[in-house]
């Protein structure tokens, strides 16, 4: 998905909608566990008798994106709840 760089929302602590400045927030990298879990497939070899077709812990085609709200008139950021997409950019119009 596609988003603006600034967008017009509700600012909490001016309590009012103002402009903010979208700011990605980059979490660290995944954990040494899928790490291990790709370690066992190898092992194991092609095929996986019927299991499943994708290592638990693994990868998952939509990865979750956080998102920082800078207001531009108190310069306070605040968070809202991140969803998940495959593919996201910032963009200015
Ligand atoms: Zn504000």
């Amino acid at each position: 998905m596609k988003m603006p760089k600034k967008i017009k929302r509700h600012c909490p602590y001016c309590k009012k909608h103002t402009v903010h400045e979208v700011i990605r927030v980059k979490k660290k990298k995944a954990s040494s566990l899928t790490h291990i879990a790709r370690q066992k497939k190898r092992q194991t070899g092609i095929g996986n008798s019927g299991k499943f077709s994708k290592v638990p812990g693994g990868d998952k085609p939509t990865k979750r994106i956080e998102l920082k709200y800078l207001c531009s008139e108190c310069s306070k950021a605040h968070t809202r709840p991140c969803f998940r997409a495959s593919k996201f950019e910032l963009v200015e119009y």
